[in-house]
């Protein structure tokens, strides 16, 4: 194995174990390069007991205080740029350049986190003659953060840094798939001087993420995964009268008008369809054109032959995933869509254990067709056919899910238009892959979110510390009004 087995991580180290394991492939060549052990009820408990006992001292810190680890671990990451970058490519199966993002948009949360001492100053107000209201925000206590594969690094750093900067302790529970990268974020984490405690992580699976929604020491959870998953994570951590946020998969619309700038708009949609082989929850999955648009369609086409599949296209991230993708392919065209590009059967000499499915363009995809409905992900676009722009609109807003949704004109009132009516909770217009960037929050509508709020950016801050509203009167005088 190219890297030692995976360990929890608990009150600062990582600890030995005879848990069973599962062993970690590299999608790229299917070759194992680690393991990771398969925690249960007990490790959970371990890890609460041990941010529980590091909550009084780190939550009793000022913000300010506690942002300093974030300021230094920022410089760190910069420092390991290269070698985090490899290791997400190697767990994940996403080429440089994407995983290289990956680490760039954690130093820009990380950031985030650093402006947290001046986004929550309190607010504060003379309410009544000598009576003053104030609020301030308190971390909760004990959190968890629940990860899915497909960002490895910059998932977990979607709440590591706000939900820590902000006073609480918690407990990551890593993608079994993609263990690898955690350990590092805690290393480091653990080189700024983060105290022991404060960040646990606990691997595993199933057995894990239902620990952690029913245990009466943790405070509120956070999940970012399927739409099943959250659905589930959901109904038993709300059960437990925990704070629940959870995200879930997508189904995202591309509305592609006549008018849409040729060039920008087959390059843009291409690219976010493909870019990390289609395992984004703000990838395009369904393309909505409208009228008269077979010109871009062609271009399309065009561009997706400069994409070659173990070069600038990873793999899926597993043999289970590429069995699906293909089977959704199959269906379609067993449906009467036409597979334009088909990539399906790919294979990439030199690396044929890889789990790889090239671009695919499907056109003549009818709503009531599987592909769809479900979400694929991977590198596959789907195309449907409207008559007009309500039509259009009425295909986007038939789906259950509502992550993002983006329009391709030329036009301002038509992509007002659009941005008005998309049943999406992240709309674009000419943008491919509409991810809001810090301060701006993250976070989808219908089925993929349930909670109330965004997990990222301002949006977060609400979820991960509760207000309490004080009111204090100083003054000597009595009598002067009803509050006296
Ligand atoms: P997943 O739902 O299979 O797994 C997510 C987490 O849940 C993992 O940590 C896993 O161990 C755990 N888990 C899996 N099955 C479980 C079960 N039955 N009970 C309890 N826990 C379980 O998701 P994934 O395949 O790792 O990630 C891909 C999915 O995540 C896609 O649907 C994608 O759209 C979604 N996603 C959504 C967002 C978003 O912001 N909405 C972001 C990234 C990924």
């Amino acid at each position: 194995m190219k890297y030692p087995e995976v360990r929890n991580y608990l009150d600062g180290g990582f600890v030995a174990s005879s848990l069973p394991v599962l062993k970690v492939h590299n999608p790229g060549d299917g070759s194992v390069i680690s393991t990771v052990p398969l925690s249960s009820s007990a490790e959970v408990d371990a890890a609460v007991r041990g941010a529980r006992a590091a909550f009084p001292g780190w939550s009793g810190l000022p913000i300010k205080e506690r942002v300093q680890v974030f300021y230094r671990y920022r410089a760190l990451l910069e420092r390991d740029m290269e070698s985090l970058t490899a290791l997400v490519t190697e767990e994940n199966g996403k080429v440089y350049p994407e995983a290289k993002a990956e680490i760039l948009k954690s130093i820009e949360l990380t950031e985030f986190a650093c402006s947290l001492p001046q986004i929550t100053a309190g607010e504060v107000m003379e309410v009544s003659r000598g009576v003053e209201c104030r609020i301030e925000r308190f971390p909760l206590g004990v959190v968890a953060s629940i990860t899915p594969f497909n960002f490895p690094n910059m998932v977990p750093h979607w709440t590591i840094p706000n939900a820590i900067a902000l006073g609480n302790c918690m407990i990551l529970k890593p993608s079994e798939l993609v263990p690898l990268s955690s350990s590092r974020i805690a290393e480091l984490l653990h080189e700024a001087g983060l105290p022991d405690g404060v960040l646990q992580i606990v691997h595993g699976g199933k057995d894990v993420v239902e620990a952690i929604c029913d245990h009466a020491g943790i405070d509120a959870i956070s999940f970012v995964g399927s739409t099943a998953v959250a659905k589930i994570v959901y109904r038993r951590a709300s059960a437990a009268l925990k704070r629940v946020l959870a995200l879930g998969g997508a189904k995202n619309h591309l509305i592609v008008m006549p008018d849409a700038d040729l060039e920008m708009t087959s390059t843009n949609v291409v690219a976010s369809m493909s870019g990390c082989a289609g395992q984004r929850c703000m990838a395009a999955s369904i393309m909505v054109a409208v009228s008269e648009t077979d010109h871009i369609i062609q271009r399309m086409v065009d561009h997706v032959a400069t994409i070659v599949p173990g070069e600038n296209l990873g793999p899926v991230i597993s043999a289970e995933a590429r069995a699906r993708i293909e089977r959704y392919i199959t269906e379609a065209e067993a449906a009467g869509a036409t597979v334009l590009v088909d990539g399906r059967q790919t294979v990439v000499p030199g690396k044929e254990g890889g789990y790889y499915v090239g671009p695919t363009i499907i056109d003549h995809v009818t709503p009531q067709m599987r592909i769809a409905q479900d979400e694929v992900f991977g590198p596959v676009l789907a195309i449907i056919r409207a008559k007009d722009l309500d039509a259009a609109l009425a295909v986007e807003n038939a789906s259950p899910y509502g992550n993002a949704a983006s329009v391709f004109t030329e036009h301002g009132g038509t992509a007002r238009y659009v941005m008005e009516r998309a049943s999406a909770g992240m709309v674009g217009v000419n943008v491919g892959v509409p991810v809001p960037r810090e301060p701006f929050s993250f976070g989808g509508w219908n089925e993929s979110r349930f909670g109330v709020g965004d997990i990222t950016g301002r949006g977060s801050i609400e979820f991960w510390t509760q207000s309490k509203k004080m009111t204090t009167k100083w003054n000597r005088e009595h009598g002067t009004n009803w509050m006296s």
